[in-house]
């Protein structure tokens, strides 16, 4: 999937070739067909519908995803283009903006490797590395435990002639988002999955300063790490079967 690329301001325009970018011709309410395509969400171009009305009613539900996605199109436009370039040449311009399911087993042995751009939703204090809590396009949440030695990171876009660093825990925080190389899946001794990082290299933070979430965004946010249940799941075999074989 092509990266969005910026256009005025705040408006991002979905590229061609995006799989959000197809305007469909089933209304994401009433889920009445057309042979026409119809009218999309103007902010994020990913859903469509046959009416205003029908739009209207839906706005409660798709409102989240509907933020979250515009959102992503500022981070992804927002990737450092000396970053975007190099990525591009070693990964191809297509990358994933979702967080897949985990992968099998097989897929795991492999290496099931893809890169995300992921939304940071908050740090989780009771690990003994550095890790924090992330979500994608679809809302679907997972964590991410650092293992790199160091917990400093080495902005690669230059402030001054200079590339910034900063401590983990000052700057990868709410709001901000992560663009992931080839991310390496984990289940932890916990039996919980999740995203292992071993070199803060295949990790760039994109700073969203100057987008600022909104009140109730943030609520959403704080919500959902505030839901997110990282006890640890031992009680079931297969998942202890997993974390053994895995771990
Ligand atoms: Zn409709
Ligand atoms: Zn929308």
């Amino acid at each position: 999937m092509p990266i969005a690329s910026c256009t005025d301001g705040d408006k991002v325009k979905r590229v061609e070739g995006d799989v959000m970018s197809e305007p469909s011709t089933v209304c994401n309410f009433c889920g009445k067909t057309s042979t026409e395509p119809l009218k999309r969400c103007s902010r994020c171009l990913a859903v469509s519908y046959c009416s205003k009305q029908c739009q209207r009613d839906d706005f409660k539900d798709h409102k989240s995803f509907c933020h979250r996605c515009h959102r992503l199109d500022i981070a992804r436009a927002r990737v450092y283009p000396a970053v975007r370039f190099f990525h591009d040449l070693q990964h191809g311009k297509d990358y994933k903006v979702l967080l897949r399911d985990m992968p099998t087993e097989e897929e795991y042995q492999r290496g099931a490797w893809c890169n995300l751009v992921v939304e940071i939703l908050g740090q989780l204090p009771h690990c003994f590395r550095f890790s924090c809590l992330v979500r994608d396009l679809s809302g679907q949440v997972t964590r991410i435990i650092f293992h790199d030695e160091s917990n400093v990171y080495v902005h690669p876009s230059l402030d001054k002639g200079q590339p910034s660093s900063h401590g983990l825990a000052s700057s990868f925080v709410p709001g901000h988002f992560l663009l992931l190389v080839g991310v390496h899946w984990r289940f932890f001794k916990d039996g919980l999955a999740g995203i292992r990082i071993n070199d803060l290299a295949s990790v760039y933070l994109i700073d969203m300063s100057g987008h600022a979430m909104s009140p109730e965004y943030r609520r959403e946010v704080e919500n959902t790490v505030a839901d997110y249940d990282c006890s640890p799941q031992m009680g079931n075999f297969t998942d202890m079967m997993r974390a053994l074989l895995y771990t």
